[in-house]
């Protein structure tokens, strides 16, 4: 009868609908988010996954938190087994953003909707979001510091005394990470008018990204490098003016090549950049060693990837910033965008203290 009809279409419907909500949002609650870092070995991975992991576990869900010590094997082998444990989401932050597609095609067959944390995550379509900083502005910031160092610009972004030319030498960030490429393209498009009108001279010729790329951001391939150029390119007697660096640990390196060297007997430095407040580098520039850093609140960013996970894990559509700027080769991935802070001497205590960052004594 039509009466039946009307009750079993109603009866379709309203589990249709249950169905339509289980795959999208699950009963979700309680339910297991895998949490893959790259390594310990610098600080910044250490309180991004100690802040995401306390979020998510506030929010009432389970996390399997695994740092991979930046080997790929060890990163794609953690993605399997949380996908063999029934994670429901997973936050990735790559060691090389192209090396999980096999990982991104299984979590997709399993309904794992994915964020890439930090690190855009390459050739594959299977990422549903990214969570990270201005990556290109990163670089601008960087540069810009750099120029301030060397009193080519002043701090408020005018022109300084500093006429040049100012001896400056290049570094970039691994080159399996998405990020590297936007720190250095921000970076030179700063420095690249300089370059041309003579200001700066990068004296070594070093200027292309795959010559100037640090894998794995390793600190001690950056200090070789750095002593290499120190022997080739300034025994006459030149000097170092400058040294763009795009992380914290590079420029520890960095700066143990050019102390070895003789520099900062004197007391003075080359300006020399960063990224991250880490810890010892906060304080290398409060020592006047490190001229700046960039610094990125990973609270900040932890924040807002937990409330993305919630969101998606919910059902829900979570906010993003950005839909035009993170192509990874088969997608334009979403981004939600978090903006970064230069900082030196000049401000650590306004930014990094008061901000609650470091307590004063951790800084000691
Ligand atoms: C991050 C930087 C970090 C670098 C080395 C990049 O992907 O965005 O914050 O300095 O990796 O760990």
């Amino acid at each position: 009868s039509a009466a039946t009809l009307v009750t079993t279409m109603a009866a379709c419907g309203s589990a249709e609908k249950t169905t339509d909500k289980e795959a999208s949002s699950g009963n979700n609650s309680g339910a297991l988010v895998g949490i893959t870092m790259p390594t310990k070995s610098s600080e910044r991975w250490i309180h991004d996954g100690d802040n995401l992991k306390s979020q998510l576990e506030g929010l009432g869900y389970k996390v399997d938190l695994q740092y991979a010590e930046n080997d790929i094997p060890t990163q794609t082998q953690q993605l399997d087994s949380q996908i063999t444990k029934g994670a429901k989401l997973l936050i990735i932050a790559s060691i090389d953003g192209t090396a999980l597609s096999s990982q991104l095609d299984n979590a997709k067959a399993a309904n794992i909707p994915v964020i890439a944390y930090d690190r855009l995550i390459r050739g594959n379509a299977n990422v549903d979001y990214y969570t990270t900083f201005d990556n290109f502005k990163v670089g601008v910031q960087q540069a810009t510091s750099l120029l301030t160092g060397l009193g080519v610009l002043k701090a408020d972004g005018s022109k300084g005394d500093g006429k040049g030319p100012f001896n400056v030498e290049l570094f970039a960030g691994s080159p399996d990470d998405n990020n590297a490429t936007f720190f250095f393209n921000g970076a030179m498009s700063i420095l690249d008018p300089y370059i041309k009108d003579g200001t700066l001279v990068v004296k070594s010729g070093q200027k292309d990204f795959k010559t100037v790329a640090t894998l794995r951001w390793d600190p001690e391939t950056a200090q070789k490098r750095m002593e290499n150029i120190l022997t080739s390119t300034y025994k006459a007697g030149a000097k170092v003016n400058g040294v763009l660096s795009p992380y914290d640990g590079i420029s520890i390196g960095i700066l143990s090549a050019l102390k070895s060297a003789g520099y900062g007997t004197d007391g003075k430095y080359p300006t020399v950049t960063g990224q991250d407040a880490e810890l010892a580098s906060v304080k290398s520039i409060i020592k006047g060693e490190q001229y700046s850093t960039i610094y990125k609140d990973t609270r900040q960013l932890a924040k807002v990837t937990g409330e993305m996970a919630d969101a998606i894990l919910k059902g829900q559509t979570p906010q993003t910033n950005n839909t035009t700027d993170y192509d990874n080769g088969k997608k334009v991935v979403p981004a939600q965008l978090l903006q970064s802070v230069i900082v030196d001497k000049d401000n650590y205590q306004k930014v990094i203290v008061d901000g609650g960052y470091y307590t004063a004594d951790q800084l000691k």
